[in-house]
């Protein structure tokens, strides 16, 4: 696992304070992957770690810091240089922006875009932030109680939902320019994943459930693949 972290995947987590060893310096948090499978040496991973403070926005006197010293926002830049320390294939941000102040929030998004291009990474962004997953996405999966709902690029996705829980939850999304009044909501909860899932997962909340072939799990079809029997046609709401 330790030889995948350093140099195939990297993982950014939610809340970098709850991520990084507050008893540790920056430095050593920073250069921990590669020095222990011995992928670079001493040398070779501090010059690295220089260079990757520098391309996340932060000044190299950070090294020799505790996290204590440093904003969330920074401690989350310090986390996606951590990431890139193995020069990875695949990057994996679970929410790396949620525990962060709004403008942290868009300067955390958009540095990973950069990043993204510069370092010629994959980034597999997990969030529940519809407006940032249409932002830094080519393309979308939307999950409903483990499963994928729908998929497809980003624009068709938001433009022309499919599936009516991605409906429901654009639907369910506040516009500051929507006339004053009740904000939508999917009624019901979701299903309990301690039992098994039998259907299709969204049934019991589906404004165009028909009971036709409920009991059976419904395959991706269509153009931009929607799990739905009967998928949604040219609309954005979930009318
Ligand atoms: S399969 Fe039926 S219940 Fe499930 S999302 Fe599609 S329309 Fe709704």
């Amino acid at each position: 696992l330790r030889t995948l972290r350093a140099g195939r995947a990297a993982m950014i987590f939610q809340d970098p304070r709850a991520a990084i060893n507050p008893l540790r310096r920056i430095g050593d948090f920073l250069t921990e992957s590669v020095r222990l499978t011995g992928t670079m040496s001493a040398a070779d991973a501090d010059r690295r770690a220089v260079e990757l403070l520098d391309a996340v926005g932060l000044k190299p006197d950070l090294l020799r810091r505790y996290p204590g010293r440093l904003s969330g926002g920074m401690l989350q830049r310090v986390m996606i240089a951590a990431a890139l320390m193995g020069d990875p294939v695949l990057l994996l941000a679970d929410e790396p922006t949620t525990a962060l102040d709004v403008t942290s929030q868009a300067e955390v998004a958009a540095l990973l875009g950069r990043l993204r291009e510069r370092f010629d990474t994959g980034l597999l962004f997990v969030t529940h932030d519809l407006g940032l997953a249409a932002a830094i996405s080519d393309r979308v999966y939307v999950m409903y109680a483990g499963r994928i709902a729908e998929h497809g690029p980003a624009e068709a996705l938001f433009e022309r939902p499919r599936h009516p829980y991605t409906a429901a939850l654009l639907a369910a999304t506040p516009a500051l320019d929507a006339p004053a009044g009740r904000l939508s909501a999917i009624d019901g909860q979701p299903p309990d994943l301690r039992r098994a899932l039998t259907g299709c997962a969204f049934a019991e909340r589906c404004r165009h459930a028909t009971g036709i072939r409920r009991e059976q799990v419904p395959a991706q079809q269509g153009g931009h693949p929607a799990a739905c029997h009967h998928p949604l046609e040219g609309s954005r709401t979930d009318g």
